[in-house]
Formats: C-alpha cells, structure tokens, sequence
C-alpha cells in the first residue's frame, strides 16, 4: 500500500474516550446506582436515599449526608481519571476504598442529563452543577443540606443504540435491588432507603447486627436457620453466616461474598461452599450464605476487572482451604451430617 493509504493514528476525544469508558462501566441503569453508591460509602455517609423513576432509564438519584465536594473540586468530580483517593500508582496496593479510578461520574455524565448538588461542612451554601450529555454547565450556589445529591436523568440519552437495549422496567429495576441488596448487606451500618416510583421498596434502619439486616431482607425463618461461622489465620478474617442445609436454592442466587466491604465474585471460593455443603444437599441444589472477608488491602489485586466485581488474591489457594476448613469444622461440631441423614 502506498504511504497515503495507511490509516494513521490520531488521539481520541476526550468525550469519545468517556463514551468508552462509559462502555466498560455503565451497562445499564443499575451500573450507575451502584457506582453512586460506592462513592456515598467513601464519602463516609451514613444515610443514604435512592429514588428510581421506571427501571432508572428516566431518573436516578443518589442523596447522601456524606463529606460533600471541595467547591473547587466539582469540575473535578466529572472529569476523567480525577479521583481523591488515589495518587500514586503504589496507593494501588492499599486502596481503603470502594473507587479509585475516578471514572464513574466522567462517564455517567458523559451519557446522561447529569446535576449535582453538594456541601461540605464548612461552607454555609452548597453548590449546584449540571452536565448535559457531556456538555458541563457552570456551578451555581445552592440551598443544600450537609452531603451530595446526584441525579442521572435519561441515562443513554445520546447513545440510542444502549437505551434500546434497555430491558422492562421491572428487569432494571431487579438489577437495581441487586445492587441496593449488595450494598446495604456489605453495610449494615447504613440508614438506606429506596424508593421506585415513589413507592418505598426498602426502608433499612442502621443496624449493629448483620443478622438484623437478613431478617429484614430474607424474613425470619431463613435468619432463623443461618449458622454462624468464624475463622481468623495470620491476618485473615472470614466470618459470616451460611444457611442450614434445610435451606437451599436451585441457583448460586443467595451466595453473597463480600471483600473489605465490597462485593464480590470468586470461582475458588465459590467452589469451597459447594465442597463443604458435599452430602449435605441435593445434588443441584446451593446453599444461602453471606461471607465476609477481611484482609489487608496488600493481600488482594482489586484492579483487576473493571466494575472491580472480580479481585486476585495473592494466596487463592491458602483462602480456599481456610474457607473449606472453617465451614467444615463448624458443621461437623453440629453433626449436621448426621442431623442431615436423619431428615432424609
Ligand atoms: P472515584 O470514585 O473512582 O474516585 P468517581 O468518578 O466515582 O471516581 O468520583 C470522582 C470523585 O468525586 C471522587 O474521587 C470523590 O472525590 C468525588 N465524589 C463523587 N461522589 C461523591 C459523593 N457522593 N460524596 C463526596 N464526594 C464524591
Ligand atoms: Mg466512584
């Protein structure tokens, strides 16, 4: 090929490169609600509101009571690759918290009608910003309590080919709740409320007991038949609560694993649950668990996926047999299998 005819390189657009990245992490409407979330949960709130208009495609909003924005951060907050909680790439191995790549509110304004309001403590008005599509507005001072509200509205407004992708109502909203559910059971410390429609779908008080938080997600006869379960090696925690085999599911649905606070999915650990439930369930059928693991931040790889919904441990192996040990061990001193071979 001649010289002329070679397709040559050229740097992409900012707005282009948010539409990508908007790509990779805003999949749908409840991809944004959890992002919101997280960024509450760093801003140390501890109340947060979700409001959600049909399935979030024509509203989503974020209220929480957390530290709020610098003022003269807010262009900041929705530009790309801007984050307060990281500086260095070392700051990578000790992440504290839910973000770090400072993408989320570049890209979710980059394809939705997009208005933030924000006050910190000590600034006596909030601040008001708007973003349309990309297009950013100028701050204005606002009447705002202590905290931040974001509102998302016509999430996709500009790329049509996702908004019609967008499932029912109903379907989006179900990958919400999901989302809410994460949250609120990785935190039951937090006040949460969520409403769709203006209808309050959950209502969750602070809660000291995790196992509070269960009954009032799952109802009282599977709280009722949750085992505790417990175990600290070197300067691993795993500690939560795993259904009594009576209790069982036809999919990995009710399997909640939860990192430092954050959710999570994990194939070996998934598959330690599975070896220690051997025998005691039908075949097909999975226990309800919630597991909580706690490690130093320098065990774990977070940046490995880009919703960080997947991590790399740096010893997988060491964790699936403490796992498997501490559930074992614990059904064997209920001498569930012999209660389980009674009931059969
Ligand atoms: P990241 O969370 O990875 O830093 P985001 O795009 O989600 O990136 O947010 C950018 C920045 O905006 C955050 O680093 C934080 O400083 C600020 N921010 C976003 N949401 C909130 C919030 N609810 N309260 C306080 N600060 C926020
Ligand atoms: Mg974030």
């Amino acid at each position: 090929a001649s010289v002329e005819s070679i397709s040559r390189i050229h740097q992409l657009d900012t707005s282009v490169i948010n539409k990508i990245a908007a790509g990779e992490v805003i999949e749908r409407p409840a991809s944004a609600v959890k992002e919101l979330l997280d960024n509450s949960v760093d801003a140390l709130a501890t109340r947060i509101e979700v409001d959600i208009m049909n399935g979030g495609a024509d509203l989503i909003r974020v209220v929480d009571n957390g530290e709020g924005i610098h003022p003269d951060d807010l262009l900041l907050a929705v530009s790309s690759h801007a984050t307060s909680k990281i500086t260095s790439a070392d700051d990578l191995f000790s992440v504290q918290t839910m973000g770090f790549r400072g993408e989320a509110l570049a890209s979710i304004s980059e394809v939705s009608q997009f208005r933030i309001r924000t006050r910190t403590a000590d600034q006596s008005q909030g601040l008001e910003f708007e973003v349309n599509t990309g297009a950013a507005g100028k701050p204005q001072p606002c009447g705002c309590p202590l905290g931040t509200s974001i509102e998302i509205r016509q999430l996709f407004a500009n790329t049509p080919v996702r908004r019609k992708f967008l499932k029912t109502t109903k379907t989006e909203f179900g990958h919400i709740s999901e989302q809410f559910t994460r949250a609120a059971l990785a935190h039951p410390r937090l006040y949460m409320v969520l409403r769709h429609n203006s209808k309050v779908i959950f209502d969750l008080p602070p809660s000291d007991n995790l196992i509070d938080r269960l009954r009032l997600f799952y109802g009282k006869k599977l709280a009722d038949h949750l085992i505790w379960v417990e175990s600290e090696v070197d300067d691993i925690r795993i500690w939560g609560y795993v259904s009594h085999p009576s209790q069982n599911k036809s999919t990995r649905k009710g399997q909640y694993l939860f990192l430092n606070g954050r959710w999570i999915q994990d194939r070996t650990l998934q598959h330690a649950l599975t070896e220690a439930y051997r025998g005691l369930l039908m075949v097909g059928r999975q226990p309800i668990s919630f597991l909580y693991l706690d490690m130093p931040a320098s065990m774990v790889d977070v940046n490995v996926h880009p919703t960080k919904s997947e991590v790399r441990f740096r010893d997988g192996q060491n964790l699936y047999r403490q796992l498997l040990s501490t559930l074992r061990s614990q059904f064997l001193s209920m001498d569930l299998q012999t209660q389980m071979s009674l009931t059969k």
